[in-house]
């Protein structure tokens, strides 16, 4: 059976690689009807914390991305790693190395000076451990095999080699007895049963050193598929500098779950024509021989137009949720429960024209305002002297319209326009700025409805005042 695996280091804020990563490794699983699984790699204690693990969970459960089994901790594992080294080391696999800082730092030295490759040379490898001094602290090597290839069929890379003479006996123990990373990998995936490491391929380097484990351990070993990582839209290496790189970073910008794992998807694996695929699509449609083996360019234009797409489709009273939220503690707005009804009443209109929920947010934003508010350079424009008539007049009419509706209130400004022969704009436009303050807005016939009669009255009444 498939299970999958994704093993973050809960050192950041989840990268938007290894979010791919964790995305390509669920559906996988899915598709092939297996577990998918989460392992906190967090041995590293100096640099794990506990909001970087937050940040984990909360990222996966925002991008729909669920653990069939409680996730793994790591560091609880350790007498786990601390046995299977035993173990190598009493079959003669692995090795007490005894060397110190300095002497290794020396080895290093004298090795690049002569042009070789600065690697550990094996010192202790087949020394008798009587040659020690006495309690001295030692770290447990891996005696890796010297001679021949160690080759990896890596499902996406394709064949993959080194030869072993290439790679030095890699330490499996520190010295303070704590496991490596390449051993705890190696264990944890053996023991958690993993059928396939899917990750990025900054570690296929490593999948040489931890190939040697497994077969010092005589396990098998899992499939490997390594996935190219994702750069910046110029080609080099994404950072900031590029924008959002953090799942942290996507959410507070304004996208969509649905729509960034939607864009993380297409970014590197392809079926046929298919730009936009619901969740159940893509477990159906998901396979590794979809994955192609160059970077993959992030294209933040694209996924903020796929981002309007998606916000469209997307509930209203979801939408307006999130608008609320993101209205919360903004200076002179309101978000109570009459702001929220005017958000959602507006909302089709809101989101015909947004492509991050940011922007969704602060198009919203006028509805919450309180009176009296400031009114903008273009906005004071058409509240001129014609435009406070026009308003004065039009108020009159609005106080009539009933049902307060969209199609109501259209009918009642179209006809006050054909009345004094001006154009229907020459009516909005002056609305408009002492609804919002601003000039833009969805259809002033919606914005009006949105706003309910007494709420528009109030503020025609502060704009001519
Ligand atoms: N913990 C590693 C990382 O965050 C991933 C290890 C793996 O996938 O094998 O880079």
């Amino acid at each position: 059976t498939v299970r999958t695996r994704f093993a973050p280091s809960p050192t950041g804020l989840l990268h938007i690689g290894n979010a791919r990563a964790a995305l390509f490794n669920f559906l996988f699983a899915r598709h092939h009807g297996g577990q998918f699984l989460l392992r906190i790699e967090d041995t590293d204690k100096e640099r794990s914390t506990q909001h970087a693990v937050d940040v984990i969970f909360d990222g996966l459960a925002w991008m729909g991305i669920t653990p069939d089994e409680p996730a793994v901790f790591q560091s609880t594992r350790q007498a786990r790693h601390t046995e299977v080294a035993q173990e190598l080391l009493a079959k003669g696999l692995a090795y007490k190395c005894y060397c110190t800082a300095e002497e290794l730092k020396a080895m290093r030295e004298e090795a690049i000076a002569d042009g070789r490759p600065p690697r550990y040379n094996g010192y202790w490898r087949d020394r008798d451990v009587s040659e020690a001094p006495e309690g001295a602290p030692f770290a447990v090597r891996l005696k890796a095999p010297r001679e021949g290839e160690t080759v990896i069929h890596d499902l996406v890379q394709g064949e993959v080699r080194v030869a072993n003479a290439e790679m030095d006996d890699l330490i499996i123990l520190r010295s303070d007895g704590t496991p490596t990373y390449l051993h705890a990998v190696v264990v944890d995936d053996h023991d958690m049963a993993i059928s396939h490491v899917i990750r990025g391929d900054d570690h296929l380097t490593n999948t040489f050193r931890q190939a040697m484990i497994y077969r010092a351990m005589g396990w098998d070993l899992p499939h490997f598929a390594h996935l190219p990582l994702i750069h910046g839209p110029d080609g080099a290496k994404l950072s900031k500098r590029h924008g959002a790189q953090s799942v942290v970073d996507f959410r507070e910008e304004g996208y969509l779950p649905e729509a960034l794992c939607n864009y993380l998807l297409r970014l590197g694996w392809g079926h046929g024509d298919a730009e936009i695929l619901s969740r159940d699509e893509q477990i159906r449609l998901f396979d590794l021989d979809g994955v192609g083996r160059s970077p993959s360019r992030m294209d933040y234009v694209k996924l903020a137009h796929l981002n309007g797409v998606y916000m469209r489709e997307a509930d209203d009273a979801r939408l307006t949720d999130d608008v609320m939220a993101r209205l919360t503690d903004r200076p002179g707005i309101t978000t109570d429960e009459a702001v929220r009804q005017r958000v959602l009443t507006l909302m089709p209109g809101l989101k015909e024209r947004a492509k991050l929920l940011t922007d969704l947010a602060d198009s919203a934003a006028f509805l919450g305002r309180s009176l009296p508010f400031d009114y903008d350079a273009k906005a004071l424009k058409q509240l001129s002297a014609d435009g406070k008539h026009v308003l004065r007049g039009v108020a009159q009419a609005l106080a009539l319209v009933e049902p307060f509706k969209a199609e109501q209130i259209d009918a009642a400004l179209r006809g006050y326009a054909e009345e004094h022969a001006i154009k229907l704009g020459q009516v909005a436009q002056p609305l408009r700025a002492a609804m919002t303050g601003s000039t833009v807005s969805p259809g002033i016939d919606l914005t009006l409805e949105a706003l309910g009669r007494d709420e528009v009255l109030a503020r025609i009444g502060a704009a001519i005042a």
